[in-house]
């Protein structure tokens, strides 16, 4: 790792911002998705929620807007906070059966109770395009072509787009979900860091966070991490979102504490979210790419394809 990479005492860290990944990434998703539909296929995503909570409704709405604007079709099936595991899961067997879709998002909150294992296993590992199906997760951890959830794609792309080594470096990564912190873990490791996964039963946090020089905090928990839990020059994704009362969106990182000793911190909002947005749709058009997508729009049983 260079100097000109890990900054020392740094008055504020560099902000690791996501907005030009994420217009670079929509810029490539626009060209490719101009030529499938030359072909005659339009990219499709499903996005089903199951939920009356606004800024979910707020979040399903920009990824539309967004994949409108690259010209991939945005279908949001909204089944409101009542709705039964049962009913979920036909939907998402008919997407994954539908040959006019090419992406399923199930996007959380669901209803409480709800069988989320059973929900994630409907989604077909073709269109899995969050990496939510447990085949996508164990292609992913076995090393095989995948779908990785899009959150963890972004944590890794932003660190490569923003030229942050990992080889040989350590890495801490807080949170544990199977969607977020587990594979960014895996993922990191892949890359040659060496890896520290912690969780809400981590006994000294801050005596691991301290060891890395990369830190990827995804916990739903705002100012977890301080001054305290930084090393001096520490580069640090940050991927939580938390709403607050004024209607923003703050992370898991007191960016004033970290200030002054961590070498580069990711902005929220716009950080790792708008790469996340841009990478679903990336995966989406890469799932309307395949032959199989592309053999149905030639033999016409597209539905919704573009002439
Ligand atoms: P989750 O609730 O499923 O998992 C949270 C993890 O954090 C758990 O493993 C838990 O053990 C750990 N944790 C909680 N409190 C902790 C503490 N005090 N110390 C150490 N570890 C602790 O959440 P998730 O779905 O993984 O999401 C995590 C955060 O990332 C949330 O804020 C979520 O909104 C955000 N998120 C952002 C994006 C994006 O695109 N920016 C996408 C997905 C999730």
């Amino acid at each position: 790792m260079s100097s000109d990479t890990f900054p020392r005492r740094s008055a504020r860290p560099v902000p690791l911002g996501g907005a030009d990944l994420s217009a670079s990434i929509r810029a490539d998703v626009t060209t490719r998705t101009a030529s499938l539909v030359a072909l005659g296929v339009r990219p499709t995503v499903a996005v089903v929620t199951a939920t009356d909570d606004e800024s979910t409704a707020w979040y399903v709405r920009t990824i539309a807007a967004t994949a409108e604007r690259t010209g991939i079709h945005c279908e949001i099936h909204a089944f409101g906070p009542e709705a039964s595991t049962n009913r979920l899961r036909t939907a998402l067997v008919e997407l994954s059966r539908d040959p006019g879709v090419h992406g399923i998002i199930l996007q959380t909150p669901l209803p409480k109770g709800t069988d989320l294992a059973a929900l994630r296993d409907a989604i077909s590992p073709e269109k899995d395009v969050d990496g939510a199906n447990p085949v996508s997760i164990g292609r992913l951890l076995a090393n095989q072509r995948a779908f990785a959830p899009a959150t963890a794609q972004a944590v890794m792309t932003l660190l490569d787009f923003h030229d942050i080594e990992l080889q040989g470096k350590t890495a801490v990564v807080v949170g544990r979900s199977i969607v977020v912190g587990t594979p960014v873990a895996h993922l990191l490791v892949q890359r040659n860091a060496t890896v520290t996964l912690c969780h809400r039963h981590t006994r000294d946090l801050a005596a691991s966070t301290r060891t890395a020089d990369v830190v990827v905090v995804a916990a739903g928990v705002p100012g977890l991490i301080t001054g305290e839990h930084i090393a001096d020059g520490a580069m640090i994704i940050d991927v939580g979102t938390n709403a607050v009362a004024d209607g923003g969106l703050v992370g898991d990182v007191d960016a004033d504490s970290v200030a002054g000793i961590a070498g580069g911190l990711t902005p929220v909002p716009g950080g790792v979210g708008p790469v996340t947005t841009a990478l679903l749709l990336a995966n989406t058009v890469a799932a309307a790419s395949t032959a199989d997508a592309i053999d149905r729009a030639d033999r016409g049983d597209l539905i919704g394809a573009a002439g």
